[in-house]
């Protein structure tokens, strides 16, 4: 055993970082101790894979990689995604220190970017179930599925509070209000592993800070809040996940009153690690440096002003060559303290030793027997279930088995639409993506052998002949500042005209709404008989079956405020606007 600065003498005992009976602190002082600048930098240098190799990994000494949405490996499997983990891995394994890389990945419903992987209900539809328990299962099962591909870095859960239902990231969250998203960082135990036996991935609570409260609902715009609504509102998840003992937080491309996140030192190294206590990473976003000037690319400045103002690990996906240049320049000239590039490593080692990496580097191929399999699929499908708010319901359901059921709708049958953005590819598309149930699969299962089940997409054939019927309507997949929207929050129209085929045909209809966020409804809501939002139930669509069929009660209560139209956005800051539906508002079948 050879390791630079240290003599080869008596064995991995004569080399103290490589000991785990050592305490976790003492490897961390050792491995620093030995370690050049430029394996400091490199730490906190994260490309994107599709932009550096194995041979690039060992040569600058990367200290993690990742992939974000749709640069899955080819093939996109758990055994594609292994090889790939494993390949770099073995680069990282090949430095002179041997310091293994972690690989983060977005896995915010299930671990997302793989095909056959076990897909969850968006967050909103967590925060719909108020179910912590729920939460922190829902983890754990990721945090399985991930470890199947070597993958040990989670960028989730998003803890933002959403303010505004124009945000395209508003499914990410898990509610309006910060005691939604506070309770449901038990997400966070779960993918960590909860001091457990099972799988272990480091979790990101995310995006600090005030993401969620910008003007209009931008994403990546600008919180123009007092301090005291950013304490109030935005922080105290981010405090719970803290005192979770979360391994990682993410900042926020957002800005507060003009400042951007990325260079906000009294709210990162002031806030979070100081008056918060945080002794895990700091990690940047997705090129987010870039953004600290106004200008697109970044600078020597921006470099040095994100480092200094508290970020370990920086995501610069293409230009990492650069960036470690620029940082070494900015240490060299004094610019960046070495203590603050110390500080940086000790809390990057720190987690590496944490999980184990030193010793289990490569990827546990054991877990994937339970990537997609049914244990995973029965949780998500109870997620589902639990997710339901019935929103309306004028004796339409529980619908009966036996019944004439005529279903219609664009997203009844179709996996993709059902599960949203971050499905896949960063955006989520259309079709049958990944396997999984739809949402009509699901009610022909429940229907029963004697129902008679009819699906057409436009409405068209429904005649009075039938019970009862499921509109399953909503929104078109989408991510980030994709999804935003300044339009009027409305169906799109053919899911309306496919609903009113139906109410000419004079059947009792319910609507099933798919979608990331509350809709406009409040023009039609009195033509229909029943209202239900689904969110963005994943792969799992039996599990909204379930509940229409009365197998599951309905247990969901809305996690936002439900505007009766998009003027009243944002709609929950108590001025006394009065929305179509509170926040809390769930109908039980008790309720009829
Ligand atoms: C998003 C983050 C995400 C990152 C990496 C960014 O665009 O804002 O939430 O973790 O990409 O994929």
């Amino acid at each position: 055993l050879t390791v630079a600065g240290a003599p080869a003498r008596a064995g991995a005992g004569a080399v103290r970082y490589l000991d785990p009976a050592l305490p976790v602190r003492d490897r961390v002082d050792d491995l620093l101790d030995r370690m050049t600048l430029d394996e400091k930098l490199g730490q906190m240098t994260q490309p994107e894979r599709r932009y550096v190799d194995a041979q690039e990994v060992t040569r600058y000494r990367i200290g993690s990689v990742l992939s974000s949405g749709g640069s899955a490996p080819s093939p996109n499997s758990a055994e594609g995604w292994a090889d790939m983990y494993d390949a770099l891995q073995r680069g990282a394994l090949a430095t002179p220190l041997r310091i293994p890389l972690m690989y983060g990945v977005d896995a915010v419903h299930g671990h997302n970017n793989v095909v056959g992987a076990t897909i969850f209900p968006h967050n909103i539809g967590i925060g719909a179930s108020r179910d912590p328990g729920l939460a922190r299962a829902i983890g754990a099962a990721t945090a399985e599925e991930m470890a199947a591909t070597g993958v040990n870095w989670d960028f989730a859960p998003c803890v933002c509070v959403v303010r505004n239902d124009r945000w395209g990231r508003t499914y990410e969250s898990f509610g309006e209000i910060p005691a939604l998203p506070a309770a449901m960082t038990t997400m966070i135990d779960g993918l960590q592993g909860d001091g457990g036996g099972g799988a272990a991935v480091l979790a990101t609570a995310k995006h600090f800070l005030g993401d969620g409260g910008t003007a209009g609902g931008d994403d990546q715009g600008d919180a123009r809040i007092s301090e005291e609504e950013l304490r109030e509102v935005h922080l105290p998840p981010f405090r719970e996940a803290v005192r979770r003992g979360v391994g990682s937080v993410m900042v926020s491309y957002s800005s507060w009153n003009g400042v951007k996140m990325h260079r906000n030192r009294e709210l990162i190294s002031g806030l979070l690690k100081g008056e918060l206590g945080f002794a895990g990473i700091v990690v940047s976003d997705y090129n987010g440096i870039d953004q600290i000037d106004g200008r697109s690319g970044f600078t020597r400045a921006e470099v040095a002003a994100a480092v200094n103002a508290g970020i370990d690990v920086v995501m610069v996906p293409t230009r990492w060559k650069e960036f470690i240049a620029l940082l070494r320049e900015a240490v060299q000239d004094g610019e960046v303290p070495m203590a603050r590039i110390d500080d940086a490593n000790r809390r990057i080692l720190t987690r590496k030793f944490a999980l184990d990496l030193f010793e289990r580097p490569l990827a546990d191929r054991g877990y994937a027997r339970g990537l997609g399999g049914a244990a995973h699929r029965a949780l998500a499908r109870r997620a589902v279930a639990e997710s339901q708010v019935v929103l309306k319901n004028d004796r339409v359901l529980p619908l009966d088995e036996g019944e004439k059921i005529f279903v219609a709708g664009g997203h009844a049958n179709d996996v993709g639409l059902q599960s949203g953005g971050w499905t896949i590819t960063w955006q989520g598309a259309a079709g049958p993506t990944t396997p999984g149930t739809t949402i009509l699969q699901g009610i022909r299962r429940a229907a029963g052998p004697a129902a008679r089940v009819t699906y057409d997409r436009n409405g068209t054939g429904a005649d009075r002949s039938y019970d009862a019927a499921v509109a399953v309507v909503g929104e078109k997949p989408y991510a980030e500042y994709h999804g935003d929207r300044t339009d009027d929050l409305r169906l799109d129209r053919a899911d309306l005209e496919a609903i009113d085929r139906i109410r000419a045909a004079r059947v009792p209809v319910v609507v099933v709404l798919v979608s990331g966020r509350p809709l406009d409804v409040t023009a039609e809501l009195p033509k229909w008989d029943g209202l239900v939002a689904s969110w963005l139930p994943g792969t799992e669509g039996a599990g909204v079956a379930d509940v229409l069929f009365g197998d599951a009660d309905p247990m969901g209560r809305l996690p936002v405020t439900w505007p009766r139209d998009g003027d009243q956005e944002p709609i929950n800051r108590g001025d006394g606007k009065q929305p179509l539906f509170p926040l809390g508002f769930g109908l039980t079948y008790d309720d009829r």
